[in-house]
């Protein structure tokens, strides 16, 4: 979809700080002393057992309550698993060799248009149109989503091949994941393949053995054709906010089908390669069978203005600016770069670059010669300081104040080279993602800015300010859309890449423009659009859904990820029983563990009580209950003796070790394990243990031995 792609957070930002140990409430509303506060109805708090029914129903409703908004939360990114292909029931176990395109959003049906990816299928071919990430997944520890590919198993022998409608990582981010399990070539631009090319290249893991890119680059303005299985492929180029973007034109059996790729219809772009209308026009005259068009901002009225409005902006400021020029956009938005670039050999200025993306994806460019940099205008980052500050403009990420983005680094005080002062001028050449949080992220980064003194043009303010736009969408405006549909005239029209609501928007304005309501079809994620050349219909769904992956490019499970939220929510409590086999007596003081939950040296009297309480449970339940059964008492016990006390559903965590004949026993989730040593006495044995459990601790959380 968007013009984000690029600098996306490297840790993307979390709403709940995991490693900083808030001083004690987490947050929330608290008197200073921990006892006594927020009792339950019951009034029984403190007190083992019976006579607080009421209370314990509302511990554990709170805990339920937590684990259903975690589950929630990670659900809205759940992975294909126990689905199932489901047909229209009427025609149940029928197989399906009909001579049918089938056209299923594996994603890219929902959202902003995310991790798009759709599948174009006929008998025994199929091929795969855009592999990307989905970049607005706000989970701990997670970077982006990909497409769960469980429905591509059935059908791995009829793939053909990838076709990339342009190098936005929401277009090809997935493909490092993905075609190594179902290997087939990727067919491209010169500049997407390039874009293709570089993210493998920068991908994290390695590749399985044997495993080998296979690239096809086509050439976008001689309409060259290829056969791919049974279909023949043509790119169209069109333009977005990436070079290289194109429609895909996909000839199939039963007709013609285009995807037109991000797009927006620049009357003057800045590389002056404009969308080859009068390919368009031509394939629309030859007869389509459906167009399925980007919908990302069908919402939009109007047209989307030129991007050529900015370079004199860019020229304006660069004339204005009384010292060092700070230029932040998206680094693969490479026309807009050239212009900076323009701007600033026109001012007798010399150019250093920042971000690692930045200078990954203009490295690529220039080896293919998609820009122009005289030479000599180049200079190291590192020589900036020693430069005079008129004669230098630095071209950087981080124009959405992503965390640890080149920009964001020099706001914070923390970049290596450069430190922002007083007269330095920054330009921000981008707009919020709307829907990200991405907004409050640039209004703290600005804000560190202005209190150095630094002059910030955001776009936003232009008008404030008195200068030209500083952005424009590379999406298309209502005009547009309804231009592609006149050009191409498709018979059906299926609206992609964009959020449920503005496709149906899309869909609307389509029949505004002569397509009949039973000619459109708004499909979800997963669903199996059927097309012949007389009816459009949607038969049924596949397994799909959400992976999610970490900063590694490591899958993570959705299990751990809503461990994760839950632990963010209400942090963990572990509790450690030593306890005599014979006596059914603890022989220590229990030990209490907690992280994320409150600071216990801050509530010596909650915890004196809670330990009291840890001993009355053992000393009435221990011997009554086999071991299993008493630790899931405990577990219960304890939650509900923290929820009466505090109002909170921590993670609990009993650990229960037993000293004296057989062997010792660990808990569950985080057990530990450890030999009865038989020359010592039980209570030297126990105290054995804890300097151990200290030991361990210790190594487990990071050298932070407290005991707390
Ligand atoms: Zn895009």
């Amino acid at each position: 979809m968007n013009e984000s792609n690029q600098g996306q957070p490297q840790g993307s930002p979390t709403p709940q700080s995991r490693n900083n140990r808030p001083p004690q409430n987490g947050g929330r509303p608290q008197g200073g002393n921990n006892n006594n506060r927020n009792r339950g109805p019951s009034q029984n708090g403190g007190n083992s057992g019976g006579g607080s029914r009421a209370s314990r129903g509302a511990a554990i409703r709170a805990q339920k309550r937590t684990q259903e908004d975690a589950t929630r939360l990670v659900n809205q990114y759940s992975d294909a698993s126990g689905q199932t292909v489901s047909m229209d029931p009427k025609r149940a176990n029928f197989i399906d060799d009909q001579p049918r395109l089938k056209i299923i959003g594996l994603g890219g049906m929902d959202e902003g248009g995310a991790k798009n990816m759709i599948v174009v299928e006929y008998m025994n071919d199929a091929v795969i149109m855009d592999c990307g990430e989905d970049l607005g997944v706000d989970l701990p520890g997670i970077n982006y989503g990909i497409a769960d590919t469980t429905y591509l198993e059935g059908i791995k022998h009829k793939l053909r091949g990838y076709l990339i409608t342009h190098g936005h990582l929401d277009h090809i981010g997935a493909l490092p994941h993905i075609v190594p399990k179902f290997p087939a070539p990727i067919y491209g631009s010169k500049f997407s393949i390039g874009r293709v090319e570089e993210i493998f290249g920068n991908f994290g893991l390695p590749m399985p053995d044997g495993f080998e890119l296979r690239t096809v680059t086509m050439n976008e303005n001689t309409h060259e054709r290829l056969k791919v299985g049974v279909f023949f492929v043509e790119f169209v180029r069109i333009t977005h906010s990436i070079p290289g973007s194109t429609c895909i034109v996909l000839d199939t059996p039963i007709g013609r089908i285009i995807n037109t790729g991000d797009f927006r219809l620049d009357p003057n772009p800045l590389d002056h390669e404009k969308t080859d209308t009068e390919r368009l026009i031509q394939l629309g005259n030859e007869g389509v069978l459906a167009l399925l068009s980007e919908s990302t901002t069908a919402d939009r009225l109007g047209r989307t203005p030129s991007e050529s409005l900015l370079e004199p902006t860019y020229t304006e400021i660069m004339k204005k600016a009384p010292g060092r020029i700070f230029m932040a956009m998206f680094s693969t938005n490479i026309n807009r770069v050239q212009s900076v670039i323009n701007a600033a050999v026109s001012n007798n200025k010399k150019i250093a670059l920042d971000g690692r993306s930045l200078v990954s994806t203009l490295e690529m460019a220039v080896r293919h010669g998609f820009v122009r940099i005289p030479k000599g205008t180049i200079v190291p980052i590192a020589s900036v300081a020693n430069m005079p500050d008129n004669s230098i403009v630095i071209v950087c990420t981080g124009s959405q104040g992503e965390p640890n983005s080149a920009l964001q680094r020099m706001a914070a005080g923390e970049h290596k080279h450069i430190k922002l002062k007083i007269q330095d001028t920054v330009v921000l050449s981008s707009s919020p993602i709307p829907e990200t949080g991405n907004d409050a992220l640039i209004g703290t980064m600005v804000d560190d800015m202005v209190h150095k003194g630094v002059h910030v043009y955001e776009h936003r303010n232009h008008e404030l300010d008195g200068i030209g736009p500083l952005h424009v969408s590379g999406h298309a405006s209502q005009d547009e859309y309804a231009e592609m549909i006149q050009m191409t005239k498709p018979k059906f029209f299926i609206p992609i890449y964009g959020a449920y609501r503005v496709k149906q928007r899309h869909i609307e304005l389509a029949i505004e423009h002569g397509i009949p309501r039973t000619n459109t079809a708004n499909a979800d994620n997963g669903d199996i659009i059927a097309l012949t050349p007389d009816k459009i219909e949607i038969i049924g769904n596949v397994p799909h859904g959400t992976v999610l992956v970490d900063q590694t490019g490591a899958i993570v499970s959705n299990i751990v990820v809503k461990d994760r939220v839950m632990l963010a929510e209400e942090g963990l409590v572990a509790v450690i029983l030593t306890i005599d086999k014979k006596t059914g007596n603890l022989l220590t003081s229990p030990d209490i563990i907690s992280r994320g939950f409150i600071y216990m040296r801050d509530s010596e009297e909650l915890m004196n009580e809670f330990r009291a309480e840890l001993r009355r449970a053992v000393a009435q339940r221990f011997k009554r209950v086999e071991l299993d059964r008493f630790k899931v008492e405990l577990r219960e016990h304890v939650t509900h003796f923290l929820y009466e006390q505090t109002q909170r559903s921590p993670i609990v965590i009993p650990v229960v070790n037993i000293i004296g004949g057989g062997k010792p026993v660990g808990g569950p989730a985080g057990d530990v394990q450890s030999k009865p040593e038989v020359a010592k006495s039980p209570v030297e044995q126990a105290e054995d243990l804890q300097k151990r459990f200290q030991q361990m601790r210790a190594k487990l959380l990071n050298q932070d031995a407290r005991v707390d």
